[in-house]
């Protein structure tokens, strides 16, 4: 026996297990739907009162519990969906780790009915703080309903943590859509304080979409555009938007083998595909389902994380890409092809071949990495790398071309030439290269406040005059939750009521930009994000930052200048396009210029 070490109790090691599981009521939403889903359910429906503090329900009509199965579903690491290690790498469920109901129920008062098909009664279960209170025979129908009530009633710090109602339904809702996308032969159904909110019939996948995106637009009706690439390596289907679809209504989802993930580099394979194609305020929208090996994607991932590590990254990076810009072609949208990328991918005829399995043909530079000088976010499982050693791209039937994406040389001899105060012109052997003055130094601003964010090392500039910030009360619950961030880029500011803030210092790149303007506009890009991942939210501040303390296009730059800001570029930054998709530079080749004579 030990003198100071013991066990933690279990409830306690439940809680705690808790607090990394259920961090709000959209996770736990999350977690109730994905059972329903993993149970076979044809009809899902969501009940949500308060912002889910004080229900969240879920009704399915899937293979419901055995009373015994009911009791055990509870107890940490109880799942029905693994039983050893190998069969992580076998997963085609969206649980596995037996986590969330024992979390759930260490968090809030919670009350099942469920019954399988072959019973002809079910089983009620209360259970409260990880206790049981009652568990008996109930009539209720096939399948499971489940009641989670009053969510984080013993851990006030949680419960004070959330937002307000319609912040959580807010996120509630977006995890919804992310479920539903995935999921159009299943029916939904989500409640918000007794009132229907969204009714979603059994339909196709592009239906889906115009269901939960049209209300708001026509946006996506008759806009989406069919992407659809079967490979040895990864099958990709979906649709993205046509590009006259404006910012404004754009919608990005990316998801693998029905889970729904972010993954920037992935995202700029699009931005890529679209290259030439948007104007200047316009971002792409797209819906992409890739479905792949479980084997092949690293399903270690923790289950509030969406970010999702694939063994071969870069070669899907040039499916897709080719895949993208094929189908954007193959309707007339592109008609002409940026002259970068046409003379290196060779589409595949797509015609009338029937849909089996085939190699779109590709050059690579398996050597590219966009993410090269900003290290890739790291999952969690660190021999990710080691178990899956990447498929080298000759066994994937493609070339190797090393030229694509690696900017022209430059030395101190390269004249450099402003023009109409707007654009760098620089000549090289590749050809002649315009860059967007603005845009330059915000990709390099960009990368400069990224870092700050990590390393707190912001220069702050203090304000003669204080300005106050009003806000309205979703706008203060988002600067709370990202004061840490703009103290670490070197805003200073305090509380002054439950509505405002006052600004004492800002960052000193700001210099003459209005504060309270750049604060607002912060804001509500973070908030359009819709997401409560730090990572998404600094990269929305930090370009919205970058954008305001840019110089503007109108000034004129001494040659010192723009050597300066080219070194920095060149330094920072790979990359053709900002993270909302705009050109950056763009390079016009000795072939397209000679075509001209
Ligand atoms: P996991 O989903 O990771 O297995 P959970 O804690 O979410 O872990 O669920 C534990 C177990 O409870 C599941 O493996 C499943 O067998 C059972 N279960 C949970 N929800 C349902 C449901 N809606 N219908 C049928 N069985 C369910
Ligand atoms: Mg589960």
């Amino acid at each position: 026996m030990s003198d100071i070490i013991h066990l933690l109790a279990d409830n306690v090691a439940n809680q705690i297990a808790a607090g990394e599981v259920i961090q709000r009521p959209a996770s736990c939403l999350k977690e109730l739907v994905e059972n329903s889903l993993d149970a076979g359910a044809t009809h899902i429906r969501v009940i949500v009162r308060d912002g889910g503090r004080t229900l969240l329900q879920v009704i399915d009509n899937g293979k419901g519990m055995s009373p015994a199965d009911a009791r055990m579903a509870f107890e940490r690491h109880a799942t029905s969906k693994i039983s050893q290690a190998s069969d992580l790498f076998q997963l085609r469920t969206m649980g596995f780790r037996g986590e969330a109901l024992a979390s759930i129920c260490a968090v809030a008062h919670v009350e099942v009915h469920t019954r399988r098909p072959e019973d002809e009664i079910g089983t009620r279960l209360e259970i409260a703080g990880s206790e049981v209170i009652a568990q008996e025979f109930a009539q209720c129908p096939v399948g499971t309903n489940i009641r989670v009530k009053n969510l984080f009633y013993n851990v006030p710090a949680r419960r004070r943590f959330l937002k307000t109602d319609q912040t959580e339904m807010r996120n509630i809702t977006t995890e919804y859509h992310r479920i539903a996308l995935v999921y159009p032969h299943v029916q939904f159904t989500l409640v918000n304080n007794d009132e229907v909110v969204s009714e979603l019939p059994v339909c196709s996948t592009k239906q889906r979409i115009e269901a939960i995106f049209g209300h708001s637009s026509k946006a996506f009706t008759g806009n989406l555009v069919d992407v659809m690439a079967n490979t040895e390596l990864v099958n990709i289907y979906g649709f993205v938007g046509k590009p006259e679809m404006t910012a404004k209504n754009s919608q990005q989802f990316f998801f693998v083998n029905g889970r729904y993930m972010r993954h920037p580099y992935f995202h700029k394979a699009i931005l890529t595909a679209y290259s030439g194609l948007l104007a200047a305020d316009h971002t792409p929208s797209y819906f992409i389902y890739f479905d792949i090996q479980p084997d092949a994607i690293d399903v270690n991932i923790h289950p509030t994380k969406t970010e999702i590590k694939f063994a071969d990254e870069q070669a899907i990076f040039q499916i897709l890409l080719a895949t993208v810009r094929e189908a954007l072609g193959k309707f007339n949208i592109a008609p002409s092809l940026d002259f970068s990328l046409e003379t290196h991918i060779e589409m595949p005829a797509l015609s009338d071949q029937p849909a089996t399995i085939s190699m779109p043909r590709l050059q690579v530079n398996p050597n590219y990495n966009p993410f090269k000088q900003t290290a890739q976010p790291k999952t969690a499982a660190t021999n990710w790398e080691r178990l899956y050693p990447s498929v080298p791209a000759e066994q994937l039937g493609m070339q190797i071309e090393q030229a694509l994406f690696t900017l022209p040389e430059i030395n101190e001899q390269t004249p450099l030439m402003q023009w109409l105060n707007k654009y760098i012109i620089v000549p090289s052997d590749k050809g002649l290269m315009l860059l967007h003055q603005h845009r330059v130094h915000v990709a390099i601003l960009y990368q400069e406040l990224i870092e700050q964010f990590k390393q707190h090392k912001g220069m702050s500039q203090s304000l003669l005059f204080p300005e106050v910030l009003e806000l309205t009360h979703d706008d203060m619950c988002t600067i709370q939750s990202l004061q840490d961030d703009l103290q670490a880029i070197g805003f200073a500011m305090d509380q002054l009521s439950p509505n405002a803030y006052t600004i004492t210092a800002i960052p000193v790149q700001l210099g003459q930009a209005n504060p309270c303007d750049t604060l607002l506009q912060v804001i509500h890009q973070v908030q359009d994000t819709g997401s409560n991942a730090t990572q998404q939210w600094r990269e929305a501040m930090a370009l919205a930052l970058a954008d305001r303390m840019a110089i503007p296009l109108g000034k004129q730059l001494s040659d010192v200048e723009m050597r300066d800001l080219l070194v920095r570029f060149y330094e920072h930054h790979s990359s053709q396009y900002l993270n909302n998709g705009q050109t950056i530079y763009t390079i016009f080749t000795p072939d397209e210029i000679q075509k001209r004579f």
